[in-house]
């Protein structure tokens, strides 16, 4: 290859799993469980189309024009109002907000203003791949923590900051990322204990939670557990929302919301790197916000993907109920179920089998930093038709018989 001159970052960046097993997504016949893609059907199309013609024969002057880095103030109130009634969050100013291509773009910014080379931050393992990606941009020190049902494990999270607080290592601890509600990829939601634990925690040794939450709006069943920014506030905790599994992806907008300070930092450096969110899907999705009730538009979504997310809990227990040694996860909400088989299995290996019995999932590996979750795998039930949901496990479990033979 030719010498671009890369820098050492540059040169670090690979093709991730996800990517290029998406390829094979069009092959015909073949069923997918691997991409996290809400499905199209659920976008509001004649809604935002009736707003677009709006705002854009209207309101061209802000909407075509470049906007400020902070985000549009029409957006930033309607959705501190949509906060303030779906999840009781309350006195937040605009100044409060920075409005994001995304929340992968909020955690690329939040890499810049916190890390350096030498900080360490906590994950989970398996760990949501946008964000690892962002963070290692900065630094590779991340500090793992198992998640069980409950979510992160806040006991191993305890012993390892006695730990790092005994050896003078803390200071260079910058947060602890969390994605509180039907984790990606692992479906799990973190208990209202172990939140409770991790602010203690978190106040103990003076850390910042990143709570990182796109699909506390998409929960299917069980009650609502408040977010850690609710019960700690702006000073401890930082939320990042985004619109892409409720509204559009395609629209690319998240938030930020924090302290007014941090919020400022993120804006400078947001600066830097795209000057602006675009003006023109900010100024229709705050209309959006102001003509509908969101929340309630939601719900034909929620009830398709619970019916989803049940069938397949359903054929799953009805295919691999009698292999020893195999359990997944019963999320409440969001879009992913985490399978694991018995030690020993290899689903990055099984991932050829299953191409040729026409099945495609995301081996646990690509959720890994430096290795572990082999045995594992991300089902994503919100895409394909049901009749696909049921027979696509039944060539899972032949997929996953045919590997143990082997
Ligand atoms: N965080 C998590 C946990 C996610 O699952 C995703 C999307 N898959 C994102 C952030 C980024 O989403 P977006 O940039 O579309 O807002």
């Amino acid at each position: 290859m030719k010498d671009f001159k890369f820098s050492n970052t540059g040169k670090k960046l690979t093709s991730s799993i996800i990517r290029e097993l998406l390829k094979d997504v069009s092959i015909p016949g073949m069923i997918s469980f691997g991409g996290g893609v809400p499905d199209p059907s659920t976008f509001p199309r004649y809604e935002l189309s009736e707003i677009t013609q709006k705002v854009i024969e209207e309101e061209f002057s802000y909407s075509l024009q470049y906007g400020p880095t902070e985000g549009d103030d029409v957006l930033k109130k309607a959705y501190i109002e949509y906060l303030k009634k779906n999840e009781g969050i309350k006195g937040l100013s605009t100044e409060n907000l920075l409005i994001t291509v995304g929340s992968q773009s909020a955690l690329f910014l939040l890499s810049l203003v916190l890390l350096d080379k030498d900080s360490k931050y906590f994950v989970s393992k398996p760990v949501y791949l946008g964000a690892a990606s962002a963070f290692s941009m900065r630094s590779t020190n991340h500090i793992d923590l198992p998640l069980s049902e409950n979510g992160i494990d806040t006991e191993l999270l305890e012993k390892k900051l006695a730990e790092l607080a005994s050896s003078g290592e803390i200071k260079n601890v910058k947060f602890i990322y969390v994605i509180p509600n039907f984790h990606n990829p692992a479906g799990v939601t973190l208990s209202l204990e172990r939140r409770k634990k991790l602010l203690e925690l978190a106040d103990k040794y003076d850390l910042l939670i990143v709570e990182d939450d796109p699909y506390g709006d998409l929960r299917y069943e069980g009650e609502a557990i408040p977010s850690m920014f609710k019960m700690a506030g702006k000073d401890r905790v930082l939320l990042l929302k985004t619109f892409s599994k409720v509204l559009s992806p395609g629209m690319r907008l998240g938030f930020v919301i924090g302290h007014e300070e941090f919020i400022r930092k993120l804006v400078l450096a947001k600066q830097a790197v795209d000057l602006c969110s675009p003006s023109l899907t900010q100024r229709i999705a705050g209309r959006f916000l102001q003509k509908y009730d969101l929340k309630e538009l939601l719900k034909p979504t929620i009830d398709m993907y619970r019916k989803k997310k049940d069938l397949m809990l359903e054929e799953l227990k009805k295919n691999f109920s009698d292999m020893q040694g195999v359990h997944w996860t019963k999320p409440q909400g969001g879009l992913f179920i985490w399978l694991t088989l018995p030690e020993g299995f290899d689903t990055m290996e099984m991932m050829d089998y299953g191409k040729k019995n026409g099945i495609l999932f995301i081996p646990g590996a690509a959720f890994s930093i430096g290795g572990g979750c082999d045995n594992s795998m991300r089902l994503s039930f919100c895409l394909p038709p049901e009749k696909d949901i049921v027979e696509g496990v039944k060539r899972l479990k032949q997929t996953v018989l045919e590997y143990g033979k082997e």
